[in-house]
């Protein structure tokens, strides 16, 4: 599968349709999904052109890699998170359920989480 530039994140990123910001540097944007599953639902995304978990870490640059990470890392301590934890998802693929082309890591959090997969 090749990177869709025209994938909704892509066209957040260019400025295109706008988003509700929660952080940006170099390397990420962060800003709340839209429709939220969770009290804190925020989603990171590098700015560059990966389609998914497995392609950023096969393709980025480790500066990249330890941007988008530390990025995580400031969210979570910025939105108050790290005291009683919350769960990263970086949904892929098709079994995966991922519907946006671009990588994308959901943070959620600001209560109990549920089960790690729905229903199992
Ligand atoms: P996925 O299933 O690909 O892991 O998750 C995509 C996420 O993007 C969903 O949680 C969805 O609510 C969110 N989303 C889709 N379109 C938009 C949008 O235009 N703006 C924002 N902020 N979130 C979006």
């Amino acid at each position: 599968m090749t990177y869709d530039s025209n994938n909704i994140f892509a066209r957040i990123l260019r400025g295109e349709i706008p988003c509700d910001r929660v952080y940006e540097d170099d390397h990420v944007l962060a800003f709340n999904d839209i429709a939220p599953q969770a009290p804190v639902h925020i989603l990171v995304i590098p700015k560059g052109d990966y389609l998914s978990i497995d392609d950023f870490g096969a393709k980025a640059s480790a500066a990249e890699i330890k941007g988008f990470f530390a990025a995580i890392d400031h969210i979570a301590a910025a939105r108050g998170l790290k005291a009683n934890g919350f769960r990263c998802i970086a949904n892929t693929g098709t079994h995966g359920g991922q519907e946006v082309p671009h990588f994308h890591m959901h943070i959620l959090g600001g209560g109990p989480v549920g089960r790690m997969v729905p229903g199992a």
